[in-house]
């Protein structure tokens, strides 16, 4: 007997289809297998379990191409199960795990042990990313062919960038033949040494060192002119200045194949709200200046960021409780990251809905190639999340997530997950 699911009446948002009516979904053995109005009312589906769906939205679950799940060697942080039940929270029904673990992903044999434990352990889809280099160190490129054979859905040594631009030109040219693709941390370490926040007024009322927006745009033009040196695509992660979006817009007109990723954290908060030294609000890139998160809103409605992507850092309350000069960068997201997109985009008229689930969904679903995720096409996997758009909630700690480290905790967001479904499954309800 086939496993099946109707869900009824809620507003389908469909960007890879173009489509955003009210339709029922059937969901059988884990797929979707009809979206179409009326469903409900068909005899021959007379008896199937129905979710009434009236008054949501029901999207394609969430793929988020930028998280740290902290396995192995900071199972104290976070790990596959609790990075993955934080995702299912949050609607994000696919991530792509970041290889800067210790031991850093750089090896078959390490991709290997972690895809059979997320296999056994995860609640979301996970894709895992091979380091580009050795040990992160940017010294020697990994072994690609090897890597993508054992499963690596993507090349990055995200946490650090690859500051040598000649092996970088290599390492996009072997990614290219192997259809890999490339995201790159953006950070001149020449630039942004010593620094724990964006150079600005903020930093100097605190006394602290900033970061100039130009140690990450240097890079990121850098990378411009790498990917149309080779024809190589490269996808930049968390991209939080304007100089940067602006770098990203021109090459995109000139046809470079480039791709670009935006975080809650820099879309919605300023350096200027960072309140006290408090080491949660700490990451790299730092939060810049109200004109830089004007310049992301811009470049999320304009297309010229491609995605939105959590950047979910998760550090324990030790680490972040040490000051801001000395605490470690990045904050946890996964939770927060559709409810925030929907507070300050959707809410905030920067985005329709259909275009904020693509950013969402279905484009960091084709930046990776994946097949059946980010639609609800007959066919596609039922990875499916119902939505309020419109219920007011305050996220606070604790939360699914191991860790605590979250600056949108106690603010007031609009716009929350019902439901949570992997290959027709429940995996959160609220
Ligand atoms: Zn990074």
């Amino acid at each position: 007997m086939a496993e099946r699911t109707l869900i009824a009446g809620g507003l389908l948002i469909d960007p890879a289809r173009g489509v955003e009516a009210v339709r029922d979904v059937l969901i059988e053995d884990g797929r979707v297998k009809d979206a179409a109005a009326g469903l409900s009312r068909k005899p021959a589906l007379k008896g199937v379990p129905t979710l009434d769906a009236k008054g949501l939205w029901v999207i394609p679950g969430l793929v988020d191409m930028h998280v740290h799940l902290r396995e192995p060697g900071r199972e104290g942080d976070e790990t596959i199960a609790t990075g993955t039940r934080a995702a299912a929270a949050g609607g994000v029904t696919t991530v792509l795990a970041m290889a800067n673990t210790e031991p850093p992903t750089d090896a078959p044999s390490r991709l290997a042990v972690l895809r059979a434990k997320a296999a056994a352990d995860a609640a979301v889809n996970v894709l895992f990313a091979g380091a580009l280099t050795v040990g992160q160190k940017g010294e020697r490129l990994t072994e690609f062919a090897r890597l993508r054979e054992a499963g690596a859905a993507a090349l990055s040594d995200d946490g650090r960038p690859v500051m040598s631009a000649g092996l970088f030109r290599r390492a996009l040219e072997y990614a290219k033949d192997l259809g890999l693709l490339v995201i790159d941390h953006c950070e001149d370490l020449t630039l942004s040494a010593g620094a724990c926040m964006n150079d600005g007024a903020p930093a100097l009322r605190k006394g602290l060192t900033g970061a100039p927006w130009a140690a990450e745009t240097v890079q990121v033009v850098r990378d411009v002119a790498l990917a149309e040196l080779t024809g190589a695509r490269v996808h930049l992660a968390h991209l939080s200045c304007a100089a940067s979006v602006e770098a990203v817009r021109r090459a995109k007109k000139r046809g470079v194949p480039v791709s670009a990723e935006a975080c809650p954290h820099h879309f919605a908060l300023t350096d200027e709200m960072i309140p006290g030294y408090d080491g949660d609000w700490r990451m790299n890139p730092p939060l810049r200046s109200s004109r830089d998160r004007t310049a992301l809103l811009d470049g999320l409605a304009d297309g010229s960021i491609d995605a939105i992507a959590t950047d979910h850092a998760p550090h324990g309350c030790a680490a972040k409780g040490a000051g801001f000069d000395l605490a470690p960068n990045g904050v946890i997201g996964l939770e927060t990251s559709l409810a925030a997109a929907l507070t300050e985009l959707f809410h905030a008229k920067v985005l329709t809905r259909r275009k904020l689930v693509e950013r969402m969904s279905s484009a960091p679903a084709a930046l990776l190639g994946l097949k059946g995720k980010g639609t609800l096409a007959p066919g596609a996997d039922a990875d499916l999340v119902l939505v309020d758009p419109d219920e007011a909630w305050t996220p606070r700690a604790p939360f699914l997530s191991k860790s605590r480290n979250a600056p949108l905790a106690g603010r007031r967001l609009k716009g929350r997950v019902r439901l949570t479904l992997v290959a027709g499954r429940t995996v959160h309800a609220l």
